[in-house]
């Protein structure tokens, strides 16, 4: 590991000004210091942030909840406001990593995780992202977990979250504090980006910019949710496939849906052209099969994660149905 300064910031105002070009604000640290001691990420200075204020989780003007940037996924996932009103979100969260990483990881964190492509952590193999210009290991390499959507010559990983599938499938907004005392809202379906020829940026957070909190709409899906996770082993392990599904049915009829997927792309991939499809049809499988071919009628997979592309519309039937035909 490569020497850095520490600070421990005691308010969002401290926090803004500590901040240069070099820094990297410090939450849980599950990612950002696994991935300095890789020397994959190499920060001259952390700025500490688990005591600023952004720690709640409370009723918005929209009729909505904000959730702190700075709160624990347990916390948030556990929290009964969220499991009453925002299942969907609650059961991808818990779908994630363990119970000790959740208790550490927070909002923000999970927001800002980075890929989990092995090239990026292996520092003597090429990676666009971790070393632009040096190549992409995977795109000729071991791709079984890569993308098939949205990727570019330069760079091929997927988003690793699971929280973030459940937001894209609900619709959010990141509320960002920025250095010069400002702040700004990102809808959800903009915050992280594809990697076109720079790969090494994420997301479209400007320098500096702290996540403060994520504001959710007026509950939705509260009844018929379903967070599919298709992964190697049934804990502590990333999804090679995932499905967030959220329905409003009436009468048989599907009024409104939520649909995305993880594992296939840089960032979580909303399946906008099946919800329009399911909007005002029948839930049934004839339909949620129709909506799933729709999904994945773009994919353009590797050679080693051609798998993706049927195990996909398979998990998006699969998770519809357990919407569907949920009962709590
Ligand atoms: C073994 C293991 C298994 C895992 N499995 C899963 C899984 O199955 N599913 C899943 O979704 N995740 C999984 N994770 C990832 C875990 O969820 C993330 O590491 C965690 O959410 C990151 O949050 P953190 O607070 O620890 O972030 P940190 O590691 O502290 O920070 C991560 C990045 O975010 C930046 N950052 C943090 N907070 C802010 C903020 N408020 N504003 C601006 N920048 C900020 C940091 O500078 C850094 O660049 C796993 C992690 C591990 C170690
Ligand atoms: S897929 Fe992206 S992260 Fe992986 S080696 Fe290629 S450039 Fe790096």
């Amino acid at each position: 590991m490569r020497p850095f300064t520490y600070t421990n910031a005691k308010n969002t105002q401290e926090a803004l000004q500590e901040t240069t070009a070099t820094t990297h604000y410090l939450a849980g640290g599950t990612n950002l210091v696994d991935l300095m001691k890789e020397d994959v990420e190499r920060p001259d200075q952390l700025v500490d942030v688990n005591n600023l204020e952004f720690k709640k989780i409370e009723k918005n003007q929209s009729g909505g909840w904000s959730l702190g940037g700075m709160l624990n996924n347990s916390d948030t996932a556990n929290h009964p406001d969220i499991r009453q009103n925002y299942p969907l979100l609650s059961m991808a969260m818990l779908s994630a990593a363990t119970a000790q990483i959740r208790n550490m990881a927070t909002n923000g964190g999970n927001l800002l995780q980075r890929t989990r492509c092995p090239y990026f952590f292996e520092t003597s193999m090429p990676c666009n992202k971790r070393e632009p210009g040096s190549g992409c290991g995977a795109i000729d390499g071991m791709n079984a977990t890569h993308a098939i959507f949205g990727y570019s010559k330069e760079c091929i990983a997927t988003h690793p979250s699971d929280m973030c599938v459940a937001l894209a499938a609900m619709g959010a907004e990141v509320e960002v504090q920025k250095t010069d005392g400002s702040s700004r809202r990102i809808p959800f379906n903009e915050f992280h980006r594809l990697p076109g020829d720079r790969p090494e940026k994420d997301t479209t957070l400007e320098e500096g910019e702290l996540i403060s909190e994520i504001h959710l709409s007026s509950p939705e899906f509260s009844d018929n949710y379903y967070y599919l996770k298709i992964r190697e082993r049934s804990s502590y392990a990333f999804a090679l496939i995932s499905v967030a599904a959220g329905l409003s049915i009436q009468n048989g009829m599907i009024s409104k849906v939520g649909l995305a997927m993880g594992g296939v792309a840089h960032k979580p991939w909303k399946l906008s052209e099946a919800e329009d499809f399911l909007k005002g049809k029948k839930a049934n499988t004839e339909n949620f099969e129709k909506a799933a071919e729709l999904a994945l009628k773009d994919a353009k997979p590797f050679e080693k994660n051609i798998y993706k592309v049927e195990m996909g519309k398979k998990a998006i039937v699969r998770a519809l149905e357990q919407a569907k035909n949920r009962t709590a």
